[in-house]
């Protein structure tokens, strides 16, 4: 793969808790990549360690082929970073500070600021320190995309921000991916990523549990079948077909739920009257969790990482 992001068994220990255990993880470029997991797994320690803002206990990172640690600068100048808790000068305007940002970087396009500026609706003649989580987390995201880095790495990117602007970051997130760039982004709720994400990688107690296309879990996730005929089935009708299971008739009324391929059920339904028909996707969300509660049953409370885990632990979804 040509990775924009590779971890090699990366690793931050603390005395009382491991908070990030052995991460491999590749990133290609030009993909969006989810980093998901509850508070305390281990995201920002990821994201800081990319950074070159806290040193591993061991293990490596590189970003565009660049190890992150004696290439710190020269990946610097190729990032986009968004911090998780965000320290900005809170006496500047949004003007006055992102203007000083630009000119540290250099190669930043006057236009481009002022049109992301617009388009988050990010009001830039007040001082910071009026402005309401949400407006300070534009400021952020503005600073991370203005000089469009190859790489932006984001740590809880639309915390704070109103469904509708949470789109407008989606919308430039997808347009800055056309245009090759890669974007890794943290967060808690899977539902924030997988309108956004190609793949996802879930951490719990600094460890990565599992990588998941969201294709694949969508297509694999099963469905849940509601049916209302013209006139009363029978269960058998529906209990023995292939991947059909939970068959519950009520009269005109058939429930179940099927894995895989639909066409057996589409056939079996279509030998009776239809009224109607849903085929409900469980959440993503509940898909995930599922895995995530059997695997993290071994991995103990999260934070609670033991440094001692063996390899076969570490890496068994990676
Ligand atoms: P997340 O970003 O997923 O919420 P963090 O990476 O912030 O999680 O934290 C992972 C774990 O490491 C947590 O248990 C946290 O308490 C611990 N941790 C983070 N920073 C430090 C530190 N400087 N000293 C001790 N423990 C820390």
């Amino acid at each position: 793969m040509d990775a924009a992001i590779r971890t090699r068994d990366l690793t931050k220990a603390y005395p009382k808790v491991t908070a990030l255990d052995g991460l491999d993880l590749e990133v290609a470029r030009g993909e969006v990549f989810g980093y998901i997991g509850p508070n305390g797994a281990g995201k920002s320690t990821t994201i800081r360690l990319l950074l070159d803002l806290l040193r591993p206990t061991r293990g490596s990172a590189e970003i565009l082929g660049l190890d992150v640690r004696r290439r710190g600068v020269d990946v610097r100048r190729r990032l986009g970073y968004l911090a998780g808790e965000l320290a900005l000068y809170e006496e500047a305007t949004g003007r006055e500070l992102l203007t000083f940002l630009a000119r540290l970087r250099g190669g930043v396009g006057r236009a481009y600021v002022a049109a992301l500026a617009d388009r988050f609706g990010l009001p830039l003649e007040r001082p910071i320190r009026e402005l309401s989580k949400g407006n300070k987390q534009k400021v952020g995201l503005i600073q991370a995309f203005m000089h469009r880095p190859e790489v932006l790495i984001l740590d809880e990117p639309t915390s704070g921000l109103d469904p509708l602007l949470q789109r407008t970051f989606h919308e430039l997130v997808a347009e800055v991916s056309r245009d090759g760039a890669t974007v890794l982004l943290s967060s808690h709720v899977l539902s924030e990523l997988e309108h956004v994400a190609d793949r996802v990688a879930m951490i719990r107690a600094g460890r990565l549990l599992a990588v998941e296309r969201i294709e694949d879990l969508k297509r694999s996730a099963p469905r849940k079948v509601a049916v209302t005929f013209a006139a009363p089935v029978a269960a058998e009708d529906f209990a023995g077909l292939p991947g059909v299971s939970g068959v519950d008739v009520r009269g005109p009324l058939a429930r179940f739920t099927v894995h895989g391929g639909m066409d057996a059920v589409v056939k079996a339904v279509a030998r009776h009257e239809v009224v109607s028909l849903t085929a409900q996707e469980p959440e993503l969300e509940e898909l995930f969790l599922d895995r995530y509660d059997a695997k993290g049953a071994q991995g103990g409370p999260p934070g609670a990482a033991a440094p001692g885990a063996t390899s076969r632990e570490r890496g068994a979804d990676a």
